[in-house]
C-alpha cells in the first residue's frame, strides 16, 4: 500500500513535532487490548512507521495531505485507553496523536467545546467552574481524550443519569478533517453526528468535539455491603428506579472480586458483594432507609468535599474491575455484555448461578430507553478461546447482547455491522481507505474487490 522513506516523511512534515524512536513508536502503536488474550497474539508486532503529533487543525491539515498524497495509512490516537486494538495500526503508516490538540474552546450552561484532545478530566474540571459537568465518563477519565471516547467509547459514570453516548442528544457537534486529496474540513450537527460516533478513527480526523453538559452535583462515594449477591443486585435495580435519587454510579459485585480491589479490604468483608454508589449528597439522607430494606450495611462513605483525594471509588468500577482484577491474576479476562430489561433480573440470577466462579458478575446499572437495565463486565476466568466463545454464545442464546471485547474487527464487536450511513460517509471523507485500516470486514472486501 505505501513505500515510506522516513527522512523524505518527516521533511515533508517540517515543524510539525513527529517521533521515529522505534521504542516510543512501538510504545505508541499499543493500546489496552492486552486485556484479552485472544487478541494479544492477533496484534502482536503491529507498529506504525512515526508518530505525527499535530498541535492545531492547520498541522491536521497538512498532516491529511501528506497522507492522502502519499498513500500512507492513518491510525488516529487519543490517549490509547481503548480495549480492542481500535489504535493498534495493522498497515503500520502514520500514527496521529492527538494529545497535543488541548484546547477547551468554551463552556457554557449545558454545553462544552473542545479540542478532540482534551483529557475528560480537564473538560469536567472546567465545567465545574460554571456549576456544570460532563454527563458520562468512562473510568478512565484521567487520561482518556474527549475524540478517544467518542470515537471509541461507549458510556461510563454517568451512564445510569443519561443513557450511553450512541444515544440521541449525548453529542452535539464534531469537527472533522478529511483525508481526500485536498483536505476538508466537516462540521456535523445534530443526527449527522453519528456518522463519526464511535467510528473507530476510520471516518475522518475529528479534531473538535461539543458535548453536552449536566448539572454539577457534589457526589457522595458510598459502599453497601451484601450478604447475598442476588440481593445487592435487586438493591442496585431498585435505586436505579428511584427517578427521584440522583446517582451518578450504581455497580455491583459478585465475591470473590472485591478480593481483587487491594486497597479496599477493610470496607469489604470476605465473600460479601458490595454496591459501589455515587449518589448525590442531597439525596443521600434517602440512601439508608433503601439500603435497610435490603438488608445491606454501608461500608463506607466518602462526602463530595473530599472528591479526587484518597480513594476513588469509581476507578474501581466499569473496566478498572477487569484492570484490578488483572494486577491480581493475569489468566483473568472479561465479557461485555447488555441484559434485557427485567426488573426481577431473572436472567442475571441464573447466569450467575449457571457459570459460578468461571463468570464472576460485575453489574453496571445504565438507564437505556427510558429504562434502568443492567450492563455487565463480568471476570471470566480464561482457559481457552473455545470455552471463552462458548461463554459468550450462551449468554447471546439467553438473549444477553455482547459487544465482543476480544475482536479488534469492527462487525465482530458490539455493531454487528457498521451503519450504511457511516460507510457512506466513509467513502467521502476517505476514499482511499487510508483511515485506521483492516478493522472492518465489509472494508477489507471493497478494497480487495
Ligand atoms: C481500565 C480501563 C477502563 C475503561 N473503562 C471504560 C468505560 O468505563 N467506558 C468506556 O466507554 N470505555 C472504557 N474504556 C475504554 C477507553 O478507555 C475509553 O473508551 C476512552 O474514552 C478512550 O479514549 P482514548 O483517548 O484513550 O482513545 P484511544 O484509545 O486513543 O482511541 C480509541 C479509538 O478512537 C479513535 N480516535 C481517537 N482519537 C480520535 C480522533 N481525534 N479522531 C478520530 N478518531 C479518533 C482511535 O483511532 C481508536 O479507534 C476503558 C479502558 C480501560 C483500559
Amino acid at each position: 500500500m505505501h513505500n515510506i522513506n522516513l527522512e523524505n516523511l518527516r521533511t515533508a512534515f517540517a515543524d510539525i513535532e513527529t517521533i521515529i524512536d522505534s521504542h516510543q513508536v512501538a510504545k505508541l502503536s499499543q493500546d489496552y487490548h492486552t486485556f484479552s488474550p485472544v487478541l494479544v497474539p492477533k496484534l502482536a508486532g503491529k507498529v506504525g512507521d512515526i508518530v505525527v503529533r499535530p498541535a492545531n487543525e492547520q498541522e491536521v491539515f497538512k498532516v491529511a495531505a501528506i497522507c492522502a498524497k502519499l498513500r500512507i495509512p492513518v491510525t488516529v490516537r487519543g490517549a490509547g485507553t481503548g480495549n480492542y486494538g481500535q489504535c493498534v495500526p495493522m498497515h503500520g503508516g502514520v500514527i496521529l496523536d492527538m494529545t497535543k490538540m488541548q484546547e477547551i474552546l468554551w463552556v457554557k450552561p449545558g454545553v462544552a467545546r473542545a479540542e478532540s484532545g482534551v483529557k475528560l478530566a480537564a473538560l469536567d474540571k472546567k465545567a465545574r467552574e460554571i456549576g456544570w459537568e460532563m454527563r458520562m465518563a468512562p473510568s478512565t477519565y484521567r487520561t482518556a481524550t474527549i475524540g478517544g471516547f467518542i470515537a471509541g467509547g461507549s458510556g461510563g459514570i454517568g451512564s445510569i443519569q443519561y443513557g450511553l453516548l450512541g444515544d440521541r442528544g449525548n453529542l452535539l457537534g464534531l469537527r472533522v478533517v478529511t483525508l481526500e486529496d485536498e483536505p476538508r474540513v466537516i462540521e456535523l450537527r445534530g443526527d449527522d453526528v453519528q456518522k463519526v460516533n464511535h467510528a473507530w478513527g476510520i471516518n475522518g480526523i475529528i479534531t473538535v468535539v461539543e458535548i453536552p453538559l449536566a448539572p454539577a452535583y457534589p457526589w457522595a462515594e458510598v459502599i453497601v455491603s451484601f450478604d447475598d449477591f442476588m440481593t445487592a443486585a435487586k438493591f442496585g435495580q431498585s435505586l436505579g428506579n428511584a427517578d427521584g435519587i440522583m446517582k451518578k454510579l450504581i455497580a455491583i459485585f459478585a465475591s470473590p472480586i472485591p478480593q481483587y480491589f487491594t486497597a479496599l479490604h477493610q470496607y469489604i468483608s470476605e465473600g460479601t458483594h458490595p454496591a459501589f454508589l455515587m449518589v448525590a449528597e442531597p439525596s443521600l439522607e434517602l440512601l439508608p432507609g433503601l439500603v435497610q430494606q435490603y438488608g445491606g450495611e454501608i461500608t463506607y462513605q466518602k462526602p463530595a468535599q473530599e472528591a479526587g483525594k484518597g480513594i476513588n471509588l469509581a476507578e474501581f468500577t466499569w473496566n478498572h474491575t477487569t484492570l484490578h482484577a488483572r494486577t491480581v491474576d493475569t489468566s483473568i479476562t472479561y465479557l461485555q455484555s447488555i441484559f434485557p430489561a427485567d426488573k426481577a433480573l431473572e436472567l442475571v440470577e441464573e447466569l450467575y448461578h449457571h457459570f459460578g466462579d468461571e463468570v464472576m458478575m460485575h453489574l453496571e446499572f445504565i438507564r437505556v430507553n427510558g429504562r434502568v437495565i443492567p450492563a455487565a463486565l463480568q471476570l471470566v476466568r480464561y482457559t481457552t478461546e473455545e470455552r471463552l466463545n462458548e461463554i459468550i454464545h450462551y449468554h447471546e442464546a439467553k438473549g444477553v447482547f455482547i459487544a465482543n471485547p476480544h475482536t479488534y474487527i469492527i462487525e465482530d464487536g458490539g455493531r454487528k455491522v457498521i451503519d450504511p450511513e457511516q460507510l457512506k460517509f466513509k467513502e467521502m471523507v476517505d476514499p482511499y481507505g487510508l483511515m485506521n485500516p483492516g478493522k472492518s470486514k465489509v472494508l477489507e472486501f471493497k478494497s480487495h474487490n
